[in-house]
């Protein structure tokens, strides 16, 4: 087999490790999987950096294999907006997130999560509370976020199922396919390389996922709302304050 075999799971992409709407687990791991899980890695820990192009043959000789999974992980990526493509110079990773991005990202964040909370919440979907508890688990199991795409791969994927599934619950397809198609907490994830990555982060997000868990199994939509809130202004310190004090050349905490 071709030398980018990793740890047996590491090729079980977010959208076919999560439960199916059916709550089936499909696991699939392809030769394309595994590319596009070794050229992710390298993109998100910056082996490949931010802007750098993207040679399918050099990228080929290197991971040991034919020119096509490179090309279907690449379409993938750049889906993911990981990496971006132009007609005539192909493609590169994408640059790295602006923090007036993430800021806009974040605000963007607010506005719908909070309002899915707000409507979802008092339906109490038990299908949807199930698998927010089984995404709540998975974080949970995840002792220390870390700073590289293996480590906090997992919490990050548990992470971003809870958001969609907050999302789902106001059950407005637009808003889901909206949120879905962000890739949100895929690109907060690339400053993940450069900030610490301590237990601390992880407890301090998981007592804030606790709080939403909380509201939505009480059926309480102000209160999962809010909830919500805190959490993404949660984040908002965590991730972009450093970044925005980082970028201007000040001291780092
Ligand atoms: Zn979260």
């Amino acid at each position: 087999m071709a030398r980018i075999l990793g740890e047996s799971d590491s090729a079980a992409p977010e959208r076919r490790s999560k439960p199916s709407a059916s709550g089936r687990a499909i696991v699939r791991t392809t030769l394309s999987d595994q590319t596009y899980e070794a050229l992710k890695e390298r993109i998100l820990d910056q082996t490949l950096e931010p802007g750098a192009r993207l040679n399918i043959d050099f990228l080929s000789r290197e991971l040991q294999v034919s020119s096509s999974p490179i090309r279907e992980a690449l379409a993938r990526l750049e889906a993911e907006r990981l990496v971006v493509s132009e007609l005539y110079s192909g493609y590169s990773v994408a640059p790295k997130p602006s923090a007036k991005y993430l800021a806009d990202l974040l605000n963007y964040r607010i506005m719908l999560e909070s309002h899915c909370a707000l409507i979802g919440a008092p339906k109490r979907d038990r299908q949807i509370l199930a698998f927010m508890h089984q995404a709540y688990e998975r974080m949970a199991a995840v002792p220390r976020i870390g700073t590289r795409y293996r480590q906090y791969r997992r919490f990050v994927q548990a992470d971003a199922w809870f958001h969609q599934l907050l999302v789902d619950s106001a059950g407005n397809e637009v808003m889901s396919a909206t949120y879905e198609s962000l890739h949100a907490l895929l690109i907060q994830s690339r400053l993940y390389r450069t900030r610490e990555g301590g237990s601390a982060a992880a407890s301090e997000v998981l007592d804030e996922h606790t709080v939403i868990l909380q509201a939505f199994d009480a059926g309480d939509g102000p209160a999962a709302c809010e909830a919500v809130k805190a959490h993404l202004e949660g984040g908002r310190r965590r991730l972009i304050a450093r970044e925005v004090v980082r970028a201007s050349g000040g001291e780092q905490r």
